[in-house]
Formats: C-alpha cells, sequence, structure tokens
C-alpha cells in the first residue's frame, strides 16, 4: 500500500527498533507515541548486556542470534562506538562468599586475579567460570543506543515523535477495522495500522488482551575510581541466608525483580530505598575498592519495570483480530535490548511484505499472538 501511515505507540527500544527499520521505507509514513519520554523505562535502565547464542535451546534460538548480528551492523551503521557505547566484552560467572573459614586457595586463584582484578574481591570467589568472549557477548548503552535509532529515523521526513500525552484507546470502527488511536488528550490520529511497544503497560488498553504485566528491578550506576576492562559479571552472592544474583558491568549494578504493583506510567514508579542499599551493599563486598564514598560518584539509583508475559515469551506478530491492523511488539522479559533490532525488523518485513523472513519458523511461531490473546 502507498503511503502507509503506521502509529507506533511507545518509546523504548522496540518502538525505537520499529520505527528505525519502518523508516527505511520511502513509502511508509511513522507517527510514534510516547506517553512519558524516550527510553523512561526498563529501555533506558537496563543492564544493555547482548548474548549471542544463550536462547539456543529454545525456539528464540534465531531471533537472538539475528539480533545479535543486527546490532553487530547497527553499531557500523550508526558509529555505535561513539555514539552508544557499544563494545565487544567477556562474560564471567562467579559464585562468590566472604566467609573466611570457607576460604579454599586453589590453583586457578591466581588465574583469577589476574582476569578480575582490579575490580574484584578475588578472596571470596569460590566458583568462577567463564560464559562468554569477546565474540559472543557485547553490550550497548541501552538509553543511548534507544535515542540513537529515535534520532537517525527522525531524520528523514517519514517520521514524527509526539511525546507527552499516552494512547488512551485503539480506535476500532463497526465493521472491525481500524481507524486510528486516540490520546489521553482527546486528540485522535487516523493510522492504516498500530504497532504495540508499551512495554509492561501493553496489557492496559482497552478491547486489546495482551497478557502482559510488570516486574519492577532496581539498579545502581556508579563510577569507578579506577578504570576497568571491558566484563560482564553474572553473580550469585552468599550474603547470609539470602542468595542475591546482580548483574554487573562496568559501571552498572541491578538485583533481583520484586513483586510491586506496576504503576500507571513511567514517572510514577518508586525507587525503595532498601533495594537500593542491598545493591550498595553487595557492590562494597564484591569490588570494595572500586568506589570511593568521599568522591560522590554514584550516578543513578533508579527502578524500572521489566516487560513479562503470562506465558513467558515476548509478542511479535499480528494481533489476532481487527483486519491484521494491530500488531504487537511486546513482552520481551530480560533480553529486550538484544532482541529489539530482530524484532523492529520482524515488524516491518510483516507490514511491508505480509510475511517474516528475517528469521526462522521456531521463532515466528512461538512470538505469535495468534491463540495467546483474547
Ligand atoms: C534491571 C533490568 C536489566 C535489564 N538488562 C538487560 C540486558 O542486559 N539485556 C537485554 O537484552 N535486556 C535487558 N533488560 C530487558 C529490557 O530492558 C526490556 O526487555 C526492554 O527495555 C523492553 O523494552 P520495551 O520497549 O518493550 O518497553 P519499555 O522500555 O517499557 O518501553 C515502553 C514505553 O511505552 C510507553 N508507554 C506506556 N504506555 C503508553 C501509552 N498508553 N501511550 C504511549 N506510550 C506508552 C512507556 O512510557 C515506555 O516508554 C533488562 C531489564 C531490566 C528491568
Amino acid at each position: 500500500m502507498a503511503n502507509k501511515h503506521i502509529i507506533v505507540v511507545g518509546g523504548g527500544v522496540m518502538g525505537a527498533c520499529v520505527t528505525y527499520y519502518l523508516s527505511l521505507h520511502n513509502n511508509i509514513r511513522v507517527t510514534v507515541i510516547e506517553k512519558t519520554c524516550i527510553a523512561c523505562n526498563s529501555s533506558g535502565k537496563a543492564g544493555g548486556f547482548l548474548a549471542y547464542n544463550w536462547s539456543d535451546d529454545t525456539p528464540l534460538g534465531d531471533l537472538s542470534r539475528k539480533s545479535f548480528k543486527l546490532h553487530e551492523e547497527l553499531a557500523t551503521e550508526l558509529d555505535g562506538e561513539n555514539k552508544y557505547g557499544y563494545r565487544k566484552v567477556n562474560t564471567y560467572s562467579i559464585l562468590y562468599q566472604k566467609e573466611s573459614s570457607l576460604r579454599k586457595e586453589s590453583n586457578n586463584k591466581k588465574q583469577e586475579k589476574d582476569i578480575l582484578t582490579p575490580w574484584i574481591d578475588t578472596s571470596g570467589i569460590r566458583h568462577m567460570e567463564q560464559l562468554g568472549n569477546t565474540s559472543d557477548t557485547a553490550q550497548v548503552h541501552p538509553r543511548l543506543f534507544t535515542e540513537t535509532l529515535f534520532e537517525t529515523a527522525k531524520q528523514k521526513d517519514n517520521v514524527t515523535l509526539q511525546i507527552g500525552f499516552g494512547v488512551s484507546h485503539v480506535i476500532i470502527d463497526d465493521n472491525e477495522q481500524l481507524k486510528g488511536v486516540e490520546l489521553n488528550n482527546g486528540e485522535i490520529i487516523q493510522g492504516d495500522a498500530v504497532v504495540i511497544c508499551m512495554g509492561p503497560w501493553s496489557g492496559q488498553l482497552p478491547i486489546l488482551k495482551v497478557p502482559i504485566d510488570g516486574q519492577r528491578a532496581h539498579s545502581i550506576v556508579f563510577k569507578p575510581k579506577t578504570s576497568i576492562p571491558p566484563q560482564m559479571l553474572f553473580t550469585t552472592i552468599l550474603d547470609g541466608t539470602q542468595t542475591h544474583h546482580p548483574e554487573d558491568g562496568t559501571i552498572y549494578m541491578c538485583g533481583a525483580t520484586d513483586n510491586s504493583k506496576l504503576p500507571s506510567s513511567a514517572d510514577q514508579i518508586q525507587v525503595e530505598s532498601k533495594a537500593i542499599e542491598v545493591l550498595e551493599r553487595l557492590r562494597d563486598t564484591l569490588a570494595p575498592e572500586l568506589y570511593d564514598n568521599k568522591n560522590e560518584e554514584l550516578i543513578a539509583k533508579q527502578a524500572c519495570y521489566l516487560p513479562i508475559s503470562e506465558d513467558g515469551t515476548a509478542f511479535v506478530g499480528i494481533y489476532p483480530k481487527y483486519n491484521k491492523q494491530v500488531l504487537l511488539a511486546a513482552g520481551h522479559s530480560c533480553w529486550g535490548i538484544l532482541q529489539a533490532p530482530a524484532t523492529g525488523l520482524m515488524i516491518t518485513e510483516l507490514l511491508v511484505n505480509g510475511k517474516i523472513s528475517c528469521v526462522d519458523k521456531d521463532a515466528v511461531e512461538a512470538l505469535d499472538p495468534t491463540d495467546r490473546c483474547c
């Protein structure tokens, strides 16, 4: 269809990647509606970790592999290294317990120290394993990545961003045809198709039944005293009776999710000081030399909501009603930054060609909203 008008709802990483790939088609016009601001939820507060083959034992193996490669391509095209910190990383898992009675020197200790010094207190490492290297794990700064994609798309004449009012309704006529969307301020925007990229809020529009909710996670970002190598740690820290699983980038550390209810919008998200204190304590245990309280180097204490679907798999494809004019790109849980480029390409292929060819059949079927909504 010539000059199709697509409405993309949500200014997170999914909205950014859908918009970016759609913007490459001159016969498509895109309007992005973001309620709060670009990357205001998890797309601005994630770790930005990318892994090539970590979904291989699931139907989404091809989606992750394809998306990892698209990230590489995008970084080359968009100068990702400078614009959004794209870099290859070494990735480790460690089991950590700082308890001298259990301390056991091993022959590997020196090697561990060589790898992790100067930023980790290696005396508490009980087990360590390399999970990935610079050929199959990487990282982006998620907010800068999301902003760069929107900025690049916006330079095209066919893309408009509208920020400040959210979509309150998808408008469907008596013949089950999409007319457009209505915003919180009453404005109506007409369109030929709408793509729902509302993250954890994707299930909250009247008439659409999308079983997605949110789970809150806290994180801190701090500036290290010394420069440290490009490394990602998945840690299990045995701390008294509790086990914590922070995920630690060079200056980013996040904790486990909690059950706090999803607020009405991203600007209502509450940060719990106790959750931040836990992360700060774990940081001081794991990397006591890394942070100097006197220098006020804590950059962010933050929380955001992961988009979680009821069956644990994201929705990418056509909503099973309304003449194939409503599409979903939501619910990617803890892999949304990795999987966003392939998701954006899948949605674009559907809207442009009517079918998906960029990922294999297993991924298409697993992500298909048919039979999983309503
Ligand atoms: C702590 C943490 C660490 C993570 N680390 C990683 C990682 O290392 N690697 C990885 O691949 N993934 C990671 N993730 C997962 C990733 O962040 C998410 O899967 C991804 O950001 C989801 O993006 P999204 O665009 O679907 O949703 P969001 O980022 O939530 O964006 C949705 C947008 O929709 C807007 N919106 C909501 N309602 C409306 C409305 N009615 N109208 C208009 N706009 C609306 C919101 O304001 C928001 O901006 C992490 C997540 C968390 C929480």
